[in-house]
Order: structure tokens, then C-alpha cells, then sequence
């Protein structure tokens, strides 16, 4: 028998679940593409859109993935032969790296490693002694949702102050806007990249970038810009189609407009305190865990750690073994270890995650830690005790 049926839980850090409001948004006959509702409804998404980045910016909505939006962004600010600067904490960090190189942009990578966080002061140093500012960007992670590291924004912002070097700070959203604190303007953040699926709590298929003057001004003084890519007619259209260089999204617009709704009705500081102590629970059981066997959350200090994933180890290959009883005897489906070891390395069968990003609420994530409890049981995989009692408790605190 199995104890899997009923509702599955999607517990890996994005495409993350979907409310059913959500759903029910997109459920619907095709709107008229060229006048009335759904023109309104765009120009309504804007605004509310960077209430939740914390910006005065602009937004550009594209239809794509976070792939797309990391390509979008860096086409409007560089140009083959330029240089950026890109301090990595995981998987994600040499992705965006990996696109910059594939646009002819010159890539320096400080490679952090995947448990630790940027060190903002070999970033001043590196900004020191580039005198020429050759370096024209840093792109970095905000969440490395492969690692589950969280780096301090604010700091690589310092760093660029206090060496005095211009360089745009981009950052990678994707995996914590509308999760993990994030002020776009207040720490002057140049260029902020997100993407539907994972805060947003909308089918993975739009990707969003924001951007403030300082990028604007350098998006105007590149010769050439991919006509798909570029933000400009998406942010000062003149006609609806420009929006998205083509046909509108329909359907997700419906569902991000709902979506945005129930981010601004509990309110973006709730929607983060929720996800800060949901990932309070969720450590305090890991740490029980622990003590008793192998578990390691892969992240030490709570402060560089995501709120809406967490990275975490077991012997190999017991992490894979935990995920597949999860999924058989549970209805749960834990994420994966990503870029945490070779593809071909045994030792990647120890890596796995927890998603619990936006629509996530008590009751999933003590469901998830109990039907956790129950396969490291199942499986006669050792681990300490209490650590469904302390996540309680964490909720219960409140
Ligand atoms: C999910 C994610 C991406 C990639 O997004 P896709 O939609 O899979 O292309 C990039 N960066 C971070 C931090 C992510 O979490």
C-alpha cells in the first residue's frame, strides 16, 4: 500500500505551488489581445510589480524562463568585449556567467565555493585594482538556490561605494523575490532579475527585470540591442504588442495579476516574516536530525541561508533514497541536489533540498517534516530525535 494519494506536494524550490486562486485566474476563454481588459490589467501588473522588488525602477516583462531574464538583462547593459565581474556561490552564479560568456562578454569569476557566502571584501579588493574600471557589472546571486546560500547585498554595494568604481550591481531575484528580503532601491541595486515560478507563485514562463536610471542610461548608449531582448518598447510602448515584443502572455498575466493580489493583501513584509519563520522551522528539525546522524544543512551561519530553500546532505546515496520513499509512500517531492557534485559522482546521491517558497504555510511544511521523519525512519537512516517537536515549536511561537 501506499500513502501517497491525496493532494502532492511539489517541495522542490521552483516551479513552486500554485494557489488555486491562481489557477482558477488562468482558467478562462482567450481574452482579446488587441483593446479592453487585458491592456488594463498589464498596465496595472507594473506598478505592483515593483512594490514587491522595492523599486522606483522599471520593470520589462518577458515571455521566458529565468534563463531568459538572466539574457534579457545583460543585453541591455553590455556589449560583446565588455567585462563583468561575477562573485559565485553555486550552480546559479556560474550559469548566468556561462550566458554572459555565450554574448561575447568577458567573464572574471571569484568562485566562493558552494557553502559559503561572497566576501564582499575580496570584491573591494578586486574593484581597487581595476583602476581602468574595465569591469563594467557584477552579477551575483542574491539566493544561489543550488547552494541555499543567501549573500549580503547591501555589502557588494559598500564595496562598489567605497572603491568608488561605477559598475552596474545586478543581481539574481529569481529564487528570493517574494521570499527573502529584498529592497532593490534602498540597497542600491542596479538591475534586479526574478522570474514567475518560484516567489511569484505563477507557472514558470515570464521573466522579469528591473532596472533604475543608471542602467537605463547604459542601455541608451548601446549601438545594438536583440530587438527581442531589448526593454525599452516593453517599458514605454507605444503599442499594447510592444509589451512583449509579440503576443501578450495571456493567461499568465491573469494568474500574475491574482498572484500579486494575495502578495500585496498579507503584505510584502508578512509574505517575508512568514517565509523567515516557516525556514526556522525547517533548520531547528534539520539540526535535531543531525545530531543524531549524518543530515547537514549545507549552509552553517542561519544569516547567508535562504528562507525559501534549504540545501542538505546525507550519506550517499541515502539522500536519493530519502526523496524516492518521499514521493512513493508520501505524496512529497523533494528537490534535488543541483551542482553539488559531479553529474557522475557517487557522492551526488547524498545532496537533496527543501523548496518552501511562496505559497507555503504551516501545515505543508510540518507535513513535509513529518513525511521526512517518516523515511529516514522507513529507511533506517539514523538521525536524532525531536526534531518534529522543535519545529512545532517554532510555529508555535508564531
Ligand atoms: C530557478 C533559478 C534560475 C533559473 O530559472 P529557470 O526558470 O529555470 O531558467 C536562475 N537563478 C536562480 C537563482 C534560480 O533560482
Amino acid at each position: 500500500m501506499t500513502l501517497s494519494t491525496g493532494r502532492p506536494y511539489l517541495a522542490i524550490p521552483g516551479p513552486s505551488v500554485m494557489p488555486d486562486a491562481v489557477l482558477q485566474a488562468m482558467h478562462r476563454a482567450a481574452p482579446n489581445i488587441y483593446e479592453g481588459e487585458l491592456l488594463e490589467l498589464t498596465q496595472g501588473l507594473i506598478p505592483d510589480l515593483a512594490r514587491v522588488a522595492r523599486t522606483n525602477g522599471q520593470v520589462a516583462i518577458y515571455i521566458c524562463n529565468g534563463h531568459g531574464a538572466w539574457e534579457a538583462s545583460l543585453s541591455n547593459v553590455l556589449k560583446s568585449g565588455d567585462k563583468v565581474l561575477v562573485p559565485s556561490t553555486g550552480w546559479f552564479g556560474h550559469g548566468w556567467a556561462t550566458m554572459a560568456r555565450g554574448l561575447g562578454i568577458e567573464v572574471e569569476l571569484m568562485d566562493f565555493g558552494k557553502s559559503s557566502p561572497v566576501d564582499a571584501e575580496r570584491v573591494a579588493a578586486t574593484l581597487k585594482a581595476d583602476k581602468s574600471h574595465e569591469i563594467k557589472a557584477i552579477l551575483t546571486t542574491h539566493v544561489d538556490t543550488s547552494s541555499s546560500i543567501r549573500n549580503d547585498i547591501p555589502a557588494l554595494r559598500d564595496a562598489l561605494d567605497t572603491t568608488g568604481h561605477p559598475a552596474l550591481l545586478m543581481v539574481d531575484c529569481i529564487a528570493s523575490m517574494g521570499c527573502d528580503r529584498f529592497e532593490m532601491d534602498n540597497w542600491g541595486v542596479d538591475v534586479a532579475v526574478a522570474a514567475s515560478q518560484k516567489g511569484f507563485m505563477v507557472p514558470p514562463g515570464l521573466g522579469f527585470v528591473f532596472f533604475n536610471g543608471k542602467a537605463a542610461a547604459k542601455r541608451s548608449k548601446l549601438e545594438r540591442v536583440s530587438a527581442y531582448w531589448d526593454w525599452n518598447p516593453r517599458t514605454n510602448p507605444e503599442r499594447f504588442v510592444q509589451y512583449f515584443g509579440g503576443t501578450a502572455p495571456t493567461h499568465h498575466l491573469y494568474g500574475l495579476r491574482t498572484a500579486l493580489d494575495m502578495i500585496h493583501d498579507e503584505g510584502v513584509e508578512v509574505v517575508w516574516a512568514r517565509h523567515e519563520q516557516l525556514a526556522s522551522a525547517i533548520w531547528a528539525a534539520c539540526e535535531k536530525w543531525g545530531q543524531g546522524g549524518a543530515l547537514r544543512l549545507n549552509v552553517d551561519d542561519p544569516y547567508y541561508r535562504s528562507r525559501a530553500v534549504t540545501s542538505l546532505s546525507l550519506s550517499s546515496p541515502d539522500g536519493t533514497r530519502l526523496r524516492s520513499w518521499l514521493e512513493q509512500n508520501t505524496g512529497v517531492t523533494l528537490g534535488i541536489g543541483l551542482g553539488m557534485a559531479n553529474r557522475t559522482d557517487p557522492e551526488g546521491d547524498g545532496f537533496f533540498r527543501f523548496g518552501h517558497m511562496g505559497h507555503v504555510n504551516a501545515h505543508m511544511v510540518l507535513g513535509m517534516l513529518a513525511s521526512v521523519q517518516a523515511g529516514l525512519t522507513a529507511l533506517e537512516i539514523p538521525h536524532g530525535t525531536s526534531a518534529l517537536e522543535v519545529a512545532a515549536a517554532v510555529v508555535a511561537e508564531g
